[in-house]
């Protein structure tokens, strides 16, 4: 038996180690320490912010961002049905009305076309996240959120080093918020940055991370904060990391093309779009689906390519159907049937940082005699 492929490994081979040894060599290993302001200063620049936040992960930079607007007890905020649970638990916890769009079946974005319809006088902001490698289309969200004065919330968790018309993902919501969890295009272990432009933003973050201990009386609080600070050691790894994230997008694109070359023609299956009028896929992950005349589902396509040493993972569950939502009386009756099946039909196959030519191949063809 060959070699099981796994769905995602990591390449740490730049001044990852080097960086690393500094902050043990200098005992800079908590919160503070000089890695944390570099890696924030040069992930601003990166992205064409005026400030960066470096937090514990990406699921905390949206929980903060969602508090950071004031967004509480009955306002609505709209977001995708087709995410991950991430984006929904801090909207859910402090009493605010999630209200789900349905996904666009080519991009498996947000079909912005629907968010209008969804505003009422409570909403409050709009999430737009960006899903597997291409960007979601928001031009026109960014237009209804003016028209209707709601704050934009954009989670590039998955899109480091993209662009929309040529301006980077992440530069583009009142907050955005990253993730450098090892599957994403930059990690840091665990890790997330929230991004703005905004002075007073910004600030309300950095208390927030900082359990809004106040600098005049440290222990006097005035508004409940978390504790999300990032060490200096994830930050010495996010800023060699960030050296190379070019390297990184031309790396996944290359993968994402190499799949697809690998696999056109598959009759069985869906393959991701390689690019749009606004973006070029960077593959994310590389995601297929598979045509409903198929006779195998996603999880009985997962399994069929266990068996045969190919990781994989199944597309998000939209929020919808999520059993602990469903339980609090959300979304009764609602129905989105373009992320239903994206997660039915949908899973990815191997698409790490480290994956070789020679593993894609094998990938490929495994994946062509199972689904072909
Ligand atoms: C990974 C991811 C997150 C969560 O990030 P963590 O660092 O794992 O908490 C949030 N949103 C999206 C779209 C993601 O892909």
């Amino acid at each position: 038996m060959p070699e099981f492929i796994p769905v995602n490994e990591p390449l740490l081979d730049g001044n990852e180690k080097k960086y690393l040894l500094e902050c043990i060599e200098t005992g800079w290993i908590s919160s503070e320490g000089p890695f944390i302001k570099m890696f924030e200063e040069k992930f601003a620049a990166r992205v064409g912010r005026k400030h960066a936040v470096a937090v514990t992960n990406g699921t905390a930079a949206i929980d903060a961002a969602v508090d950071a607007l004031g967004i509480g007890p009955g306002d609505e905020v709209i977001l995708p049905a087709f995410t991950i649970i991430s984006c929904i638990t801090q909207i859910v916890r402090c009493g605010a009305i999630p209200v789900l769009v349905d996904s666009d079946s080519k991009t498996w974005n947000m079909d912005v076309t629907q968010i209008e319809a969804k505003i009422t006088t409570r909403t409050k902001a709009i999430m737009v996240v960006h899903i597997y490698g291409l960007p979601v289309d928001i031009a026109p969200v960014l237009d209804v959120a003016k028209r209707y004065r709601l704050k934009v919330i954009e989670d590039a968790a998955e899109m480091h080093g993209q662009t929309y018309k040529g301006q980077p993902c992440g530069s583009f919501g009142d907050i955005s918020t990253f993730s450098f969890y090892p599957n994403k295009h930059l990690t840091t272990g665990e890790g997330g940055m929230i991004v703005t432009d905004d002075d007073e933003l910004a600030e309300t973050c950095r208390s927030l991370r900082n359990l809004c201990f106040q600098p005049q009386k440290r222990f006097v609080h005035e508004r409940l904060g978390w504790n999300l600070r990032m060490t200096n050691m994830q930050a010495a790894l996010g800023l060699a990391q960030l050296e190379r994230l070019d390297d990184f997008v031309n790396r996944k694109r290359s993968m994402g093309l190499r799949y697809t070359k690998l696999l056109e023609g598959v009759r069985g299956l869906e393959l991701p779009l390689g690019k749009t009028e606004y973006a070029e896929n960077i593959y994310w992950v590389y995601g297929l689906l598979i045509n409903d005349s198929n006779a195998l589902n996603a999880e009985q396509g997962m399994k069929a390519l266990a068996e045969k040493g190919i990781g994989t993972r199944p597309f998000f569950y939209p929020m919808h159907q999520q059993p602990v939502l469903r339980r609090m009386g959300l979304f009764e009756d609602e129905h989105y049937p373009v992320a239903e099946r994206l997660y039915r039909q949908g899973f990815y196959i191997p698409s790490g940082m480290a994956l070789n030519n020679m593993q894609i191949q094998r990938c490929a063809d495994v994946v062509r005699e199972v689904f072909g």
